[in-house]
C-alpha cells in the first residue's frame, strides 16, 4: 500500500508537492486559479517555474516542453533545456515563470486550414495552469494551449477550455436563479473509456497495411473470429497480464487513474477505463493514455492498434466519454436521486441535455466523424451513425407524466433474486444498459459511445458543453422571469419533451427498422465523415460558437477544412498502399504459386498416366484472379490519380468516400479470395488467424 502511495503521481508536481515546495502564500494563489480559474501574476509564474525546476531537476530531469495538442490528433512537444551560462565557465539550470507561461514554436508545421494566410508563421503556447506538469521520458512537460499569434485557436484544447467555461457560467447563473447561491462553478467531467488492440509486435510489423495506415486493408477472415464470444472478459493471457501492470505503474506515476481493465469482445482486444476527473485533465490524460499504451506494447514486444477498425468482421475499438456536471460544492446535478420526479434540479439539468443533444445532433456526430470511424459506425457494434438518446424506461416514464400533467407513481424497486438463499438479494439497478444506444444515461451521467478509439475527447465534449451552455442559457431567462421558479421548472421540462421528444429512443439502435423510424422522426443520419463535417458549419452551429465565444468563424471554416484534409490523406495513403501490396506482394506470390503448380504439371505429365486436373483447375482459377486483380488494380489507379488533381475540399473527400474506397474494396475482394487458394508459404505477410492469434500464452 505504502508503495503504492509512493508511486502514484511520483511523476507529476502534483498538489501535495506544489504545497511542500511553494511559499503558503503562493500556494495559495496556484490553487484559487486553478479552483476558479482567477489569472496568476508574473511573479507567481516566476515562484512556481523555479520550483518546478528545482523538483525535476532532482528527480534528474534536464530539459522541458510545452506540451499541446495541435489539429493532428497527437501531441506535440518541443525540448529545451534548463541550461544557462553562469558568466564565467559553467552553467546553471534556470527556468523563469516567462518560459512557463509563453512558448514560440513555429505554428507552420502544424495545421491551420486557412487560418494560415491570417498569420504568420509564429505560434504561441501557453500555460494551462489547471492541468498538472508531468515528467515523461525524462522530460519536464507543461500541459498548455496552442494558438496563433493574432489569437486563433490551433488545437484542440483551447476550444475545450473556453467550453468548460461557458458552460460552468450557464449552469451557475441557473443555479442561482433557482436558489443554489453558494455554487460558485460548474465542473465538467468525463471519464473516457479505452479499447484497443495487442499484436505480437513481429507479427505486425510484417504487414505494410498496419506499419502506413493502422489497419488491414487485406484478409481473409480467419477460421475462428469473435463468435463464441469466450474473449469478452475472459482470462487474461500472462503476456497481456504483464502489459497491463506494467501500464498501470506508468499510467499511476503520472497521476492517471487507471482502474478497470478487461478483454473485450474480438480476439486481442481490451479496454482501460479511468476513474473520470475534470474535462481538460481528462483529455491531457487520455491522449497520455494512448501515447503510453503503445510506448509499453513497444517494450513488451508487441503492438498497440488504436485503429477503429483494425480488421474487417471483427469489432473495431471505440472510446465510451462518460460526461456529467458538478458543482464546485461535490454535487453531481446528472445524479436523478430516490425520486426523480420530485427533483426539479435533475430534471432541469437533464432537459438540458436532451435540448442541446436534439438540436446539435449534427455537430455531436461530426465530432466523431473520423475515416477510421466510418467503418464502425452502423457495422452491428457500435451505434449507428444516427445519434439518439437512452434514457431507461423508469426515467421516459417520468418525462412523460410531466409532458402529459397525468399524476405519477414511483415504482418500487425491483429485487433482483438468484433463487439461492446464500446469495444475496439487491436492488435491480434502475437504468438497465442499452449498449446499442449512441448516447445512453447510465445511472448519473451521459455516456457517448460514438467516439472512435483514436479519437480525442476534446472534440465531443467541447461540442456537448456548448450546446448545453446555450439552452441552460435560454432557461436561465425563462426562470429570471417566473414567479413560481419550480413550476416554470416543470414547464420547461414539459415544453422541451414536447419540443425534443423525438430524440429519445429505448429501442434498439442496431435494428434495420431504426433507420426508418430515425428518418421519420426527422433525425440526421449523415452516413460517413464528408457529409457529417459539412454539417459542422451550418450556420446554426456557426452561430452557437460564435455566440458563447467558443470559435470564430474563421476558425471552424479552418477546423471544417483540416478535418477534410486529414481524411483525404488518409485515404489516400490507404489507396496507395492498397496498389502497393497488390502489385508487388499478392500478385508475385500467387504467380509463384500458380508457377510452382505448373512445373508439378509438367513433371507429372513428364512421368505420364497421372490426373493434373487438381493443379491445372487452381491455375485456372488463380490466372482468373490475376488478371482480375491487375484489373482492379489499374481501376483503382486511375481514380487515385484523378483524386490527385481535385482541389482539397468536400468534393475531394467526397470522391473519396464514393470512388476510392469501392475500388479499393474491388481490390480486396479479388486478393482475399486469391488468399483463400494459395498455399500458406507462399503467402507474402500474416494472415488474419497469425494477427489476431499472435498472442498464445
Ligand atoms: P458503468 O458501470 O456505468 O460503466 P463505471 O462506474 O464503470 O460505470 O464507469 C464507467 C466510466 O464512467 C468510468 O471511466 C468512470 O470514471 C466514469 N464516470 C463515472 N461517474 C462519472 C461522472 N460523474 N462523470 C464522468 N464520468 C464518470
Ligand atoms: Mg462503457
Amino acid at each position: 500500500m505504502d508503495k503504492m502511495n509512493e508511486l502514484f503521481g511520483s511523476a507529476v508536481f502534483e498538489d501535495s508537492v506544489q504545497k511542500v515546495r511553494l511559499p503558503d502564500n503562493i500556494y495559495k494563489q496556484l490553487r484559487k486559479t486553478k479552483e476558479e480559474g482567477t489569472p496568476l501574476t508574473r511573479e507567481v509564474a516566476d515562484v512556481v517555474a523555479n520550483a518546478m525546476k528545482d523538483w525535476a531537476v532532482e528527480n534528474g530531469v534536464t530539459h522541458f516542453t510545452h506540451w499541446f495538442q495541435p489539429m493532428t490528433g497527437v501531441t506535440a512537444e518541443k525540448h529545451d533545456s534548463f541550461i544557462q551560462p553562469d558568466g564565467i565557465d559553467h552553467v546553471i539550470m534556470e527556468f523563469s515563470g516567462k518560459e512557463l507561461i509563453k512558448g514560440e514554436p513555429d505554428a507552420s508545421s502544424f495545421p491551420s486550414g486557412g487560418l494560415r494566410s491570417t498569420f504568420e508563421a509564429r505560434g504561441y503556447t501557453a500555460w494551462d495552469p489547471t492541468s498538472n506538469a508531468f515528467i515523461k521520458d525524462g522530460i519536464l512537460c507543461i500541459p498548455t494551449v496552442f494558438g496563433s499569434y493574432t489569437g486563433e485557436a490551433l488545437d484542440k484544447k483551447t476550444p475545450l477550455m473556453r467550453s468548460m467555461e461557458a458552460l460552468s457560467q450557464s449552469a451557475v447563473k441557473v443555479l442561482h436563479i433557482i436558489g443554489d447561491t453558494d455554487v460558485k462553478r460548474v465542473i465538467t467531467t468525463v471519464g473516457p473509456e479505452q479499447e484497443y488492440f495487442l499484436i505480437d509486435r513481429k507479427v505486425a510489423l510484417k504487414r505494410k497495411d498496419i506499419t502506413y495506415t493502422g489497419r488491414t486493408l487485406f484478409g481473409a477472415p480467419a477460421p475462428k473470429g469473435q463468435e463464441l464470444d469466450d474473449h469478452y472478459f475472459g482470462v487474461v493471457k500472462r503476456r497481456v497480464s504483464e502489459y497491463m501492470k506494467d501500464l498501470d505503474r506508468e499510467l499511476w506515476k503520472l497521476g492517471i487513474l487507471a482502474k478497470t481493465k478487461h478483454n473485450e469482445v474480438a480476439p486481442a482486444q481490451h479496454e482501460l477505463a479511468p476513474i473520470f476527473s475534470q474535462a481538460n485533465v481528462a483529455t491531457d490524460h487520455n491522449q497520455l493514455t494512448m501515447e503510453i499504451m503503445k510506448k509499453v506494447a513497444e517494450k513488451h514486444g508487441m503492438k498497440c492498434l488504436l485503429h477503429e477498425k483494425p480488421f474487417e468482421g471483427i469489432n473495431g475499438s471505440g472510446k465510451h466519454n462518460n460526461w456529467s456536471i458538478s458543482t464546485d460544492t461535490g454535487e453531481n446535478l446528472l445524479k436523478p436521486g430516490k425520486n426523480p420526479h420530485d427533483n426539479p434540479k435533475f430534471l432541469l439539468f437533464l432537459s438540458a441535455v436532451i435540448e442541446a443533444v436534439d438540436k446539435y445532433q449534427d455537430l455531436l456526430r461530426s465530432s466523431v466523424a473520423t475515416a477510421g470511424n466510418d467503418h464502425r459506425l452502423g457495422a452491428n457494434e457500435a451505434p449507428p451513425a444516427i445519434i439518439s438518446m437512452f434514457l431507461g424506461d423508469d426515467l421516459k416514464a417520468v418525462l412523460d407524466s410531466i409532458e402529459d400533467d397525468s399524476n405519477f407513481k414511483n415504482k418500487k424497486k425491483e429485487v433482483m433474486n438468484s433463487g439461492i438463499d446464500a446469495i444475496p438479494d439487491f436492488a435491480k439497478d434502475t437504468t438497465d444498459r442499452n449498449r446499442t444506444s449512441p448516447f445512453a444515461f447510465t445511472g448519473n451521467k451521459f455516456e457517448f459511445r460514438m467516439p472512435g478509439s483514436a479519437l480525442s475527447i476534446a472534440g465531443p465534449n467541447f461540442i456537448l458543453n456548448t450546446a448545453v451552455a446555450d439552452v441552460l442559457d435560454g432557461y436561465a431567462e425563462r426562470l429570471e422571469n417566473a414567479d413560481d421558479t419550480t413550476a416554470e421548472i416543470y414547464s420547461i421540462v414539459r415544453d422541451t419533451m414536447k419540443n425534443h421528444k423525438r430524440i429519445i429512443f429505448n429501442g434498439n439502435n442496431y435494428a434495420e427498422s431504426w433507420v426508418g423510424e430515425a428518418e421519420k422522426r426527422g433525425l440526421c443520419n449523415l452516413k460517413n465523415t464528408p457529409a457529417a463535417l459539412k454539417m459542422f458549419v451550418a450556420d446554426k452551429n456557426v452561430d452557437l460558437f460564435v455566440k458563447h465565444g467558443i470559435l470564430t468563424k474563421d476558425e471552424m471554416f479552418a477546423r471544417y477544412e483540416i478535418n477534410l484534409e486529414n481524411y483525404s490523406k488518409a485515404i489516400n495513403i490507404e489507396a496507395k498502399t492498397t496498389v502497393e501490396m497488390a502489385k508487388r506482394d499478392i500478385a508475385p506470390a500467387v504467380a509463384s504459386y500458380v508457377k510452382d503448380l505448373a512445373d508439378t504439371v509438367v513433371s507429372k505429365k513428364q512421368i505420364g498416366g497421372i490426373t493434373t486436373e487438381f493443379e491445372e483447375s487452381v491455375i485456372n482459377h488463380l490466372s482468373e484472379l490475376e488478371l482480375k486483380l491487375s484489373k482492379a488494380v489499374a481501376a483503382l489507379e486511375t481514380e487515385i490519380k484523378k483524386a490527385a488533381e481535385m482541389p482539397e475540399g468536400q468534393e475531394q473527400a467526397e470522391f473519396f468516400a464514393d470512388v476510392i474506397l469501392p475500388k479499393m474494396n474491388d481490390v480486396r475482394a479479388v486478393a482475399d479470395e486469391m488468399e483463400e487458394n494459395t498455399a500458406e508459404t507462399y503467402w507474402p505477410f500474416p494472415t488474419y488467424g497469425d494477427l489476431l492469434f499472435s498472442i498464445q500464452e
